[in-house]
């Protein structure tokens, strides 16, 4: 039982482990392509830091704008929901009953079991029953915008800290280099923990955040050459 109680702590889990590594990966790639793009374009130190700044400002809160948005919605959806449900079973109890039983019968139990495992569960409480096996929502108080929001921007924030420190210590000459193997070194190291703690690859996993972050600084890169050589 101990390996089974694990399992579930693990899954529990990764869902904010996944935001914060996938927010703190963003900052690390946008924040060092940004970086990397506008060095690439000539410009100076100075320059340079500001672009870091105002990137790691507007990336954290499009952060936090996309995921309160998108949190909000799912809740509203959520509760509009919960709230239907709400009245089929203040209405229509027997039709609720035949509902459930329904969807156990689906899931594999013979209509008699599931009769009974439907009343009971509903005699326990009817709407987190029908809300966690009819609607699929397992916690009903999990959407909370205004925490995600922030818990995005401030990964984010974290991620994007990051190449600035290095902008800050490294000499001109030598930034662009020491930015995008920083960088890369930083993904690796975030993308393996996150895969580690998750249970899953770490190599795999590794590989797969440091090719997309080498291919955004290349990208970002050309394009501010481009533009440094033409302006
Ligand atoms: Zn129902």
């Amino acid at each position: 039982m101990r390996g089974l109680h694990l399992e579930k702590h693990r899954t529990d889990r990764i869902g904010w482990l996944r935001a914060a590594v996938l927010g703190a990966n963003d900052g690390i790639v946008s924040t060092a392509s940004l970086v990397v793009g506008v060095a690439a374009a000539n410009a100076a130190s100075s320059e340079i830091l500001v672009a870091g700044v105002a990137g790691l400002v507007a990336g954290a809160m499009s952060m936090a704008a996309g995921e309160y948005v998108s949190v909000s919605s799912q809740s509203d959806t959520e509760q509009a929901d919960l709230e239907r449900e709400r009245k089929e079973l203040a209405t229509d109890t027997k039709f609720e009953h035949e509902e459930l039983a329904a969807i156990y019968v689906k899931r594999g139990l013979d209509a008699e079991l599931a009769k009974q495992v439907a009343k009971q569960l509903m005699a326990h409480d009817a709407l987190a029953t029908h809300a966690r096996d009819e609607l699929g929502i397992s916690d009903l108080t999990t959407a909370r915008p205004i925490q995600a929001a922030f818990a995005s921007a401030a990964t984010f924030a974290v991620g994007a800290a990051l190449p600035i420190l290095v902008v800050l210590l490294t000499p001109r000459a030598a930034l662009i280099p020491v930015v995008i193997v920083s960088a890369i070194f930083f993904l690796a190291l975030l993308g393996g923990f996150g895969a580690h703690a998750g249970g899953a690859p770490v190599v795999k996993a590794a590989l797969r955040v440091t090719f997309w972050g080498a291919l955004a600084m290349a990208l970002t890169a050309g394009v501010g050459a481009l533009f440094g050589a033409t302006v």
